[in-house]
């Protein structure tokens, strides 16, 4: 595809610091949520977008559903289509979401589930000594822009195609957190610094408390086809 097609293809989806699709390395194989994190994840993990049923037979390979839900309109400015809810498996494999099963876009929940199975889970344990049983998180969907107000872009929350990360509840007890463990020296805060690390390399946007103050309290991690990580 020659350059300038590609340029007004990136202006036109809309996101921040993007690079051209060619440069994120789209890959048409699909998606192993049981397989580690590598090199073509970020690239394969662009198929879900607006790949429904590919991306529910990804999940189901993992033992993980899809539960649809109706399409949402707020006005012309937050639209949510082909979201649905992240079941886990029985028995659970994974660290559970809290609050549970938010409305995700498909593409999201593929991304959370790669990132809490490949990253999350063997990080807590060579790093803290500890299964993590919850991730608790601030929401997904929100009708507002980029930096709050409903004005310019929408954010990738109007979509439901950002989860916000606030903390980690270990099996034995302990709780982290992004607002009080983000800038200690000992294993929390390089727990979390890997997991964000990580992050990077499955999230289209990734922001930590490195980006800037309104990301204090939370990672704010986001599919699709943006490029940025901070
Ligand atoms: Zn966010």
């Amino acid at each position: 595809m020659p350059r300038p097609r590609l340029a007004a293809l990136t202006l036109l989806l809309g996101c921040v610091a993007c690079q051209p699709l060619a440069d994120l390395g789209f890959d048409r194989r699909p998606v192993y949520i049981s397989e580690p994190i590598d090199g073509s994840t970020r690239g394969r993990l662009l198929n879900a977008v607006g790949e429904p049923q590919a991306c529910k037979a990804w999940l189901a390979t993992a033992g993980l559903s899809f539960r649809p839900v109706a399409d949402r309109t707020e006005g012309s400015y937050c639209q949510v289509t082909g979201a649905g809810n992240l079941v886990d498996a029985t028995p659970r494999i994974d660290a559970s979401l809290s609050p549970a099963r938010p409305m995700m876009a498909c593409d999201l929940a593929a991304a959370v589930a790669i990132w809490r199975r490949q990253s999350v889970g063997p990080a807590a344990r060579e790093l803290l000594g500890s299964e993590v049983r919850q991730i608790d998180h601030l929401g997904v969907y929100a009708c507002r822009g980029v930096g709050d107000p409903i004005t310019g872009r929408p954010s990738a929350h109007a979509r439901a195609e950002a989860i916000d990360i606030a903390g980690f509840r270990l099996t034995n007890g302990r709780r982290i957190t992004v607002d009080k463990d983000w800038d200690g020296q000992g294993a929390e805060a390089a727990f979390l610094r890997r997991v964000r690390d990580d992050a990077c390399r499955v999230f289209g946007v990734t922001l930590s408390p490195d980006y800037n103050a309104a990301h204090a309290n939370h990672l704010h991690l986001e599919a699709g086809r943006g490029a940025l990580c901070s």
